[in-house]
């Protein structure tokens, strides 16, 4: 539930309506916006008073919010949710965002390597797992802390803002020492004990949508994060999982039309694990800047062949490079542009 100030409320009056909320046994949020303050009701179970409210000085009218996510809701609030990295990058403004990096961090060589071929090429967020949630207990998990320090390194060298996967809430605050954004992997999108932590570690969270969630339950899972008192979600479209074995998964393009519709929140799409072949993610990056998408995610390695995750879907350093331009051209066709590059 929302309550509307109106234009000339003062100060007493939102604190009064404040009050009055928490009387009720709830938790009441200023939000100031560009006419008025509103004021968001937190934890409402269906008995909340709004005739008590409404007659409160100030107040404009009270608004229920029906969508079953209601922070993340453009009901909740319509402007969009900008986040600004340390080295100021904007996820969620016009600009659009470019990350990019290997599946997961292998060695100093490689990720040293590849973050400066990045940078040079526009990228201003470097991906790169440390703990990879893998379908196979075999497969290659990830180097752990030393791959987080090694992104610490690679950050370091570049200015690039890093973000990586927590798998594990025991693990969001190790991560969170690290990375600019906490990523939480698809497998994970309906992993609330981890959400929770996520939302409370004090770092933008970068939420991957489950292959076979809804976009409603994509909001939901983004709500548990907002819930905890972290603003700062970026969603992911990164495909789901389909009858069609043409393609790894079916990227769900409208996802980020519709989200845009729905929510305030940025969302970004991921063409690598969307169709898992580096000869389709050309084109579909492309497609999801023309769809409005507010960042891309994509693998690149420099030599795919021999990566240790990931490598049939990686870009080789000067294919990203090639990438960056047709980006940059279809961004401004839609009045937007790609994230300045670092210096
Ligand atoms: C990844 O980004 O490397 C990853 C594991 O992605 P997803 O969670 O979308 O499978
Ligand atoms: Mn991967």
């Amino acid at each position: 539930m929302l309550i509307v100030m109106k234009h000339g409320a003062r100060p007493d009056d939102v604190d009064r309506v404040v009050r009055a909320i928490e009387e009720m046994g709830y938790e009441g949020r200023p939000m100031p916006g560009k006419q008025r303050v509103a004021i968001g009701l937190i934890g409402n179970d269906g008995n909340v008073d709004a005739t008590r409210l409404v007659a409160l000085p100030g107040v404009l009218n009270v608004i229920a919010v029906t969508q079953p996510y209601k922070q993340v809701s453009r009901e909740w609030r319509d402007e969009p949710t900008l986040i600004r990295l340390e080295n100021d990058t904007v996820i969620g403004g016009t600009d659009v965002v470019l990350m990019a990096g290997p599946c997961s961090v292998e060695s100093e060589e490689q990720i040293l390597g590849i973050a400066k071929d990045l940078k040079t090429a526009g990228a201003t967020i470097l991906r790169g797992g440390a703990f990879k949630p893998r379908t196979s207990p075999y497969a290659f998990q990830g180097l752990g802390e030393r791959g987080l320090k090694l992104l610490a390194m690679a950050r370091k060298a570049t200015g690039l803002a890093v973000v990586t996967e927590a798998l594990d809430p025991q693990g969001v605050e190790l991560v969170a020492e690290y990375a600019d954004i906490i990523q939480i992997g698809a497998r994970n999108m309906q992993n609330y004990s981890l959400l929770k932590a996520a939302g409370r570690a004090q770092r933008p969270v970068l939420l991957k949508r489950g292959m076979a969630a809804t976009v409603c339950e994509l909001l939901l899972a983004a709500e548990y994060i907002v819930n905890e008192g972290e603003e700062r979600v970026i969603l992911c479209e990164r495909g789901l999982r389909g009858f069609d074995d043409h393609a790894r998964n079916m990227l769900d393009l409208t996802a980020v039309v519709s989200v845009h519709q729905l929510s305030h929140l940025p969302i970004i799409v991921d063409p690598s694990h969307g169709t898992g072949d580096r000869r389709k993610v050309p084109a579909m990056a492309r497609a999801a800047v023309a769809a409005g998408a507010d960042g891309v995610m994509t693998e690149v390695h420099s030599n795919p062949e021999q990566a240790l995750s990931d490598g049939a879907q990686s870009l080789k350093p000067d294919e990203f490079l090639s990438l960056v331009g047709e980006l940059r051209a279809i961004a401004r066709a839609i009045g937007r542009d790609l994230t300045p590059a670092l210096e």
